[in-house]
């Protein structure tokens, strides 16, 4: 039986139970909010846990049309563990083998994970320069040169990265939201979600004859994409805590032509959220979608003061468990100079 000829929610294997994500509205962490609504894309429901999963998927899909994935072949991949995770995924789906490199600051859940589901994981220093044979860029491109049958998909650079929400995450947005949309929101780390949801909306946008929705990134206070999109130069990078989002070089996958404005988020600010988000809406989450659930909330609360009514739609990455024993962990945010005490 293939997968058309089933009933809606039933799949032939858990590579086409990814996307079609629910879009939750926030009701408690918003309630002072006038006329704006803040909704959320719940990318935890991949079949993976992250909205990696899509990426996975379509960079897999590439490789095979274009001969550079062959049977029994391996995919080597530099992740911060959830392009991993989604990669491993479709790897055990069609028989490939997968080995991985990840910066040493990383949970010890997302690294238990990779091996769990099959991937030999090579783990490598966070703060070393990207050019640097020890990082895991480096680390990564040399083992998808030594490795024989390997594909090194190289999700900074990768076309199908945006392109798999060109296809389904943006379109998704668009029908889910009815065309209510005036802010998209997500966090920035190769930029294929801001890059692929904002151009697929857009176009929507266009052809449906409506004002464009405003594109907003969220970038990490540390790293250098902010400062490179409003100024045009390179600042130092710095080191941060918060997973997943930010970068110490430019991703050839981000288009910044198509965003209107990047905000900075600091470690408190999305380890609070991210606890507000799961205490308060029951939205167990990563910091990534904390942070970029307070820009959103920032920024409605302003559109409120205007008198405007904006529908935002945030993306929420991935979910808390891999953060169990970091920032959902009390003890873990006191060695690390937080106060949890004093948070809500
Ligand atoms: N948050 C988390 C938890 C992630 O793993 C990623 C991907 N690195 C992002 C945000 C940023 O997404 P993108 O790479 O599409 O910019």
């Amino acid at each position: 039986m293939s997968q058309n000829d089933l009933p809606p929610g039933a799949f032939t294997d858990a590579v086409n139970a990814i996307g079609n994500t629910p879009l939750i509205r926030l009701n408690r962490l918003t309630s002072h909010l006038q006329g704006s609504e803040v909704w959320v894309k719940l990318e935890r429901c991949n079949p993976g846990g992250s909205i990696k999963d899509r990426i996975g998927l379509q960079m897999v899909l590439d490789a095979e049309a274009n001969g550079l994935l062959k049977p029994g072949g391996t995919i080597v991949e530099a992740t911060s563990g959830n392009t991993g995770i989604g990669l491993a995924m479709v790897a055990a789906q069609r028989g490939y083998k997968c080995i991985f490199t990840i910066p040493d600051k990383m949970s010890s859940e997302k690294i238990d994970l990779l091996r769990a589901i099959g991937a030999e994981v090579h783990i490598c220093p966070t703060a070393v320069d990207k050019e640097d044979p020890r990082s895991y860029y480096e680390v990564a491109a040399r083992l998808g040169r030594e490795v024989p049958g390997a594909w090194y998909p190289d999700q900074y650079s990768h076309l199908a990265n945006p392109l798999a929400h060109v296809l389904s995450t943006g379109p998704e947005i668009w029908k889910q939201t009815a065309g209510r949309l005036t802010h998209f929101v997500a966090t920035m780390g190769t930029g294929g979600t801001i890059t692929g949801c904002g151009k697929a909306v857009l176009d929507a946008a266009k052809g449906a004859g409506s004002k464009p929705p405003q594109i907003v990134g969220v970038d990490a206070v540390g790293s250098i994409l902010k400062e490179y999109f409003d100024h045009g130069t390179m600042g130092e990078p710095k080191t941060y805590l918060v997973e997943g989002f930010g970068e110490d070089f430019l991703p050839p996958a981000t288009d910044f032509s198509l965003i209107d404005e990047i905000r900075p988020v600091d470690d408190e600010t999305c380890f609070r959220t991210a606890r507000s988000l799961a205490r308060m809406e029951g939205l167990f989450c990563g910091g990534s979608a904390g942070g970029a659930v307070q820009i959103a909330i920032d920024m409605a609360e302003e559109a409120d003061e205007r008198g405007e009514a904006a529908f935002f739609v945030v993306i929420l990455p991935d979910a808390g468990n891999p953060y169990l024993s970091k920032f959902y962990n009390d003890d873990w945010l006191r060695e690390n100079g937080f106060n949890p005490d004093e948070w809500e």
